[in-house]
């Protein structure tokens, strides 16, 4: 597999957050979306057989992995390095996307899926059957920019019932809308939400790489 990197951070989103975790990050993405803050991973990385990248993860001492890109899906092996680490008894996040297929996971890793707002340019890309594979021990995150982007999300929380199947992010771009602002909106409109920050961007300074 084309690894970008590999290291040990605290989970900086999802209901993680905060916990320490190993994160691989896989090279490459076919999409682009306008905010994108890890460009890096479009081409950087180096060839890793599975058993070398489960001995580096060994070696971070935490049980707690997260898969991410890049789009991890995008790399067929990803699937297999998943059970491998479910198998060394990890809980494993996935973060997706959600431009390919995600029923290529197990059901026992879960699932943090990116729903494309309409500001990332990518919304189209979306493979929205998706939202029917989605389990309760899943995620679903909105980055917004924007109130249009919220009332985006607020739709399709409302259309897809998305509170009922799975657990529901809403967070911001960094930088490009106040938190406070969107929080507000959530309890005007009373959403069943979990609002989270990019920890790590506040943490370290917003570009830092390998957090
Ligand atoms: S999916 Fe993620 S890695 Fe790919 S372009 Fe969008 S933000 Fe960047």
């Amino acid at each position: 597999m084309k690894i970008n990197e590999i290291f040990k951070s605290i989970q900086g989103e999802t209901s993680y957050a905060g916990l320490p975790c190993a994160f691989i990050r896989i090279t490459g993405c076919n999409l682009r979306c306008s905010y994108c803050d890890t460009t890096y991973a479009y081409e950087e990385g180096r060839e890793m057989p599975i058993a070398s990248i489960l001995e580096h993860v060994a070696g971070l001492k935490t049980k707690l992995a997260c898969i991410t890109g890049g789009e991890p899906l995008r790399d067929k092996d990803t699937p297999l390095l998943t059970d491998e680490l479910l198998g060394n008894n990890y809980t494993v996040l996935v973060e997706t996307n959600g431009s390919y297929d995600i029923r290529v996971i197990s059901q026992k890793a879960v699932k943090i899926m990116d729903m494309k707002c309409p500001d990332s340019n990518m919304s189209h890309l979306m493979h929205w059957q998706n939202i029917h594979y989605l389990t309760k021990s899943d995620e679903v995150k909105f980055v917004l920019h924007s109130r249009r982007d919220y009332d985006w999300a607020k739709e399709m929380i409302k259309e897809y019932r998305l509170s009922e199947i799975t657990n529901v992010l809403i967070g911001t771009a960094f930088g490009a809308i106040l938190p406070r602002t969107v929080v507000q909106w959530i309890l005007e409109d009373n959403l069943n939400v979990r609002f989270q920050l990019q920890l790590h961007k506040y943490i370290w300074e917003p570009q830092t790489r390998g957090v």
